[in-house]
């Protein structure tokens, strides 16, 4: 148990120093911005490519990270071609792995596991799970 913790630990520093290596390269620029989905169905600042990465730079990670659909628009719009979505992927992996995930993703991942749907929809499991 307490080597699965040490291995746990060292996943989570490894995976916020890529997060680092990432965020800390960011100009704040906003460039990324325009095609965002999020940004452009929420309007608001906060949950803008920029507005993550400075979140991340000030290794806040909280339910901010989910709010992107990892459609990696930020990474092609970025003129220095920073990979944001992995980040952003990295930091829900910290947040899983400090037992701070959010109830509602610890949930969808249950109702794969028994229903094979992310809503609970009692129906036939498939034989296989593929993730992307
Ligand atoms: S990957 Fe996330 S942050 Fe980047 S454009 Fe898509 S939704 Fe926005
Ligand atoms: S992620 Fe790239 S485009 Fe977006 S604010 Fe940072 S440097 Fe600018």
């Amino acid at each position: 148990m307490a080597r699965k913790t040490e291995q746990e630990k060292i996943e989570m520093e490894n995976a916020m120093e890529e997060i680092a290596e990432i965020v800390e390269k960011c100009v704040e620029c906003g460039l990324c911005k325009a095609l965002c989905p999020v940004f452009k169905t929420m309007l608001n600042e906060l949950v803008s490519p920029r507005g993550k990465a400075i979140a991340l730079k000030h290794k806040a990670y909280h339910e901010l990270i989910y709010k992107c659909t990892l459609c990696m628009a930020c990474k092609q719009k970025c003129p220095l071609h920073l990979d944001l979505p992995h980040a952003l992927r990295k930091a829900r992996q910290v947040l899983a792995l400090s037992g701070k995930e959010l109830k509602a993703n610890k949930d969808m991942l249950k109702n794969i596991e028994k229903y094979g749907n992310a809503i609970g929809k009692p129906g036939e499991k498939p034989e296989k799970l593929f993730c992307c």
